[in-house]
């Protein structure tokens, strides 16, 4: 029973081995509510099916919560212990509690044994349902609605343990989603029969794959798992998944979270289904990694790197900065960044073959020999004075520019495409870039 008019909303999963980008969805817009109303963002694990809850599958949810920047108020941490004064915050641990309301419901004749399992008895009348989101619901009685809340093994049904815990955790909001809504009915009578006030209902739009069909768990992107190892940032994904379901009220789709936080209103929730686009999320994160800084890139640009070992500790943190900002603009996802970052972390790259073939042909080879002491002898080995050399170079030796820049390009990163040419130069350094150039010309000299 809501016995204080503070906002206090939970995310309740059931840890099943990833966060699903669902589950993500309805986490951020229960935290979102929390920290509108000043309230208080509970995470309870619906652990009741022992065989699929293992200790792993309980890390990686909390690490996707963390990760995605969505901190709960009371729950489980990382470390083993609780925090909070509702607690236990595990089903698992409750069972003493599921007892204590099941005896209530038997002697409050709301509840009745049959064949050892234990049946609730559902009202014989239409049920509404008052819906933050959906409106107001009717739903008419079935033809046989009692339902079992205790198994015959002793085990407690989602329906009870589900509802005991929002009662006895003082839960005002339940914003969950659109797939508990035929539930709700039951959920409702559970919270009269224990002679409770019901929480507000919530719920949120189904999330669907941009075809308009239901998303699977083997969907790709269906899991918060695949954003992290592609190298999405969480601010981009949060960002985005605010939009599955809400939105400003302008056409505004970047925005900052504080700004989601202020205006966030469960009024404003979309009825219709949300599609996961996929293209515009891509998109979006590029424009984040646009719009940050080198220096809030860094720390994510560096996992990334370390994880694909392109980098390690010796790596020079100043050099490191140099190749993030070169290449930051041009990417749009963490694994692209890497992508991009290759010939400057890697000596013995391989050389594209159609760019070999098209630009490294017997004249772009003879512009690199041309080249290789012009670059050695150039003084200052910065973007302008390259640029200003090559310019006149190009005069000089009446070609353009591009005959020079060009198969410069494919010698010293193996490929045709990459960052601008000359800060790309300045921040590889004179000796890699020689150097290189001479390897291009050893190995792709014809005999
Ligand atoms: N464990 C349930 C689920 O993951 C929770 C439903 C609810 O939020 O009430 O779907």
């Amino acid at each position: 029973m809501a016995t204080s008019s503070k906002v206090r909303v939970r995310f309740a999963p059931s840890p099943t081995g990833f966060l699903h980008i669902g589950g993500a969805r309805t986490a951020l817009f229960n935290w979102l509510y929390a920290r509108h109303t000043g309230g208080s963002f509970v995470l309870r694990i619906e652990d009741t099916d022992p065989s699929r809850n293992t200790p792993q599958a309980l890390e990686k949810l909390l690490e996707g919560l963390e990760w995605l920047g969505l901190d709960w108020d009371e729950g489980p941490r990382r470390d083993g212990s609780s925090v909070g004064d509702y607690g236990p915050y595990f089903q698992s641990q409750r069972y003493q509690l599921y007892q204590e309301c099941l005896e209530r419901l038997l002697s409050g004749g709301h509840a009745y044994e049959e064949n050892g399992a234990i049946k609730f008895r559902m009202p014989r009348q239409p049920m509404i349902v008052e819906d933050r989101v959906c409106g107001r619901i009717f739903f008419e009685p079935q033809p046989d609605p009692d339902f079992v809340i205790r198994r015959q093994d002793g085990s407690f049904v989602f329906h009870l343990v589900n509802v005991v815990d929002d009662l006895l955790m003082d839960i005002s909001h339940v914003i969950r989603g659109e797939d508990h809504l035929s539930n709700t009915p039951k959920h409702l009578a559970l919270f009269a029969a224990l002679g409770a006030t019901p929480p507000v209902y919530a719920h949120l739009p189904l999330i669907l794959n941009e075809d308009g069909s239901k998303m699977s768990k083997r969907d790709v992107g269906a899991s918060l798992e695949y954003y992290i190892e592609e190298g999405y940032l969480p601010e981009a994904l949060r960002n985005y998944l605010c939009l599955l379901g809400w939105s400003l009220g302008e056409n505004r789709e970047i925005f900052p979270i504080e700004e989601a936080i202020a205006r966030f209103d469960l009024t404003r929730i979309h009825r219709a289904n949300a599609r996961l686009d996929r293209k515009k999320l891509y998109w979006m994160n590029g424009e984040y990694m646009r719009a940050s800084s080198v220096e809030k890139l860094l720390p994510h640009a560096s996992q990334w790197l370390e994880k694909r070992k392109l980098i390690g500790p010796q790596t020079d943190r100043h050099y490191l900065a140099s190749v993030v900002s070169l290449i930051k603009d041009k990417v749009k996802t963490g694994n692209e960044l890497c992508d991009w970052a290759i010939p400057f972390f890697v000596e013995d790259f391989p050389f594209d073959e159609t760019a070999v073939k098209t630009i490294l042909t017997p004249t772009g080879l003879e512009m690199l020999r041309r080249l290789l002491p012009e670059l050695q002898r150039v003084g200052d080995f910065s973007s302008q004075a390259l640029e200003a050399h090559f310019r006149s170079l190009a005069t000089q030796w009446g070609t353009k520019l591009a005959a020079l820049v060009h198969p410069v390009r494919v010698a010293v990163t193996g490929r045709s495409v990459g960052p601008s040419l000359f800060p790309m130069l300045e921040v590889l350094g004179r000796d890699r870039v020689t150097q290189r150039i001479r390897r291009a010309l050893e190995q792709l000299s014809p005999a």
